[in-house]
């Protein structure tokens, strides 16, 4: 068995490649850059840059109606720009299956907000899978393209920086053949004029029921038994740091996350004296589960609605206890600065000697307000 250290991002390009994708697309923005860039490297797919995540999302559209596995990558704002095509392609479904990968950025390392993007999954009822290592990463791709084609819908894969760019073991599967399923023409299914939508409103409400059955059985939301006083509901980077924090705690691993296996939770729950949850950003899953009359012990409350958590912060809020870690030493700041021939510091140079201001786009332009251009 060949094993390989990769980060998050490499895994899921692997992901792409041993699964059998033929297609991938992606606008760049951390932390997802490294997936298309990496997916470029085997000749099998075909993979291209968009000039916007919605381009991305419509050329993968495109492909996946062909017959085509699918993959289209983007960072986590990037489904907002995403997100027209997106919510009409839930009532469509798929040909080819398709995983839409939203590398969201809690912390805000690299981006303009934090936003939740579980929330997009549960919105446009999507299936939704969150990986808490690289391995997981990898083989979450195979999980979505199948879940995709089982129930006819795309499938969200959501990162977060931690996955996408730490490295953990991953082990290395022989690629799959590249077959593409037969493409039928059915306009009732895929051109979402009023009468037909209507029709797959029925649809996607039977499937979300189906998956929600399915997230019941799948061994993606596993429960790890250790000691029952205390029992942590958890998915994606929160996992580990439970792990880390509370060893002898009892898990329930949440992989599949929309919808969640509230049946499960709620078992799981009976049978432990305290029930946590935690997972960073929104109380998503949290929410769920106390609106369905199951007590939580805690959750948001006691840790934090914005921000990265730690095994330390989950140790204090779970055990009272403070860290007992030395913290960071006080180094010089390094604030981002535009590449020493960027094109852009000419027209910045420009404005800033002539006293004149612009507002700016996303990404590096953003780096004109900084000293010494200061011109956005
Ligand atoms: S700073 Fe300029 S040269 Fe560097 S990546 Fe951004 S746009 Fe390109």
């Amino acid at each position: 068995m060949t094993k390989a250290l990769l980060t998050g991002n490499e895994a899921i390009a692997r992901g792409a490649y041993e699964y059998g994708v033929s297609v991938a697309t992606a606008y760049p923005g951390t932390p997802s850059t490294e997936i298309l860039e990496n997916i470029a490297q085997w000749k099998e797919i075909r993979a291209q840059w968009s000039p916007n995540e919605k381009v991305a999302l419509e050329v993968a559209i495109g492909a996946s109606i062909a017959g085509a596995r699918t993959l289209v990558a983007m960072k986590h704002v990037g489904v907002n720009v995403a997100a027209d095509p997106l919510f009409t392609f839930t009532y469509t479904g798929v040909n080819g299956g398709l995983v839409l990968v939203s590398a969201d950025d809690p912390g805000l390392h690299s981006s303009q907000n934090e936003q939740d993007n579980r929330t997009y999954a549960r919105f446009a009822k999507m299936g939704l899978l969150e990986p808490a290592d690289s391995q997981e990463a990898k083989d979450m791709v195979g999980q979505a393209l199948m879940i995709s084609e089982r129930f006819d819908v795309p499938v969200m894969l959501r990162t977060t920086t931690r996955i996408s760019h730490s490295k953990t073991l991953v082990e290395l599967g022989e690629p799959q053949a590249r077959t593409l399923k037969e493409y039928k023409k059915d306009v009732r299914k895929y051109v979402a004029v009023p009468a037909n939508a209507k029709v797959r409103t029925g649809v996607k409400q039977q499937r979300l029921l189906e998956m929600a059955e399915f997230s019941e059985q799948t061994e993606l939301n596993r429960i790890e038994w250790h000691d029952k006083r205390v029992g942590v509901v958890a998915s994606g980077i929160a996992y580990q740091y439970v792990k880390e924090a509370l060893p002898e705690a009892s898990v329930l691993k949440l992989g599949f996350t929309n919808p969640i296996p509230l049946k499960k939770i709620a078992d799981f729950a009976a049978q432990v004296e305290q029930l946590w949850v935690i997972e960073e950003l929104d109380p998503l899953v949290e929410e769920q589960i106390r609106a369905a009359g199951i007590k939580v012990s805690g959750g948001k409350a006691e840790l934090s609605r914005v921000g990265e958590y730690s095994p330390s912060m989950i140790r204090k809020a779970i055990l009272g206890e403070d860290s007992t870690a030395q913290a960071p030493a006080a180094v010089p700041v390094r604030p981002p600065v535009l590449c020493p021939g960027c094109p852009h510091r000419g027209p910045f140079y420009a404005l800033r000697k002539n006293r004149k201001r612009v507002t700016g786009d996303i990404g590096c332009y953003t780096l004109g307000a900084s000293a010494p251009l200061e011109s956005i």
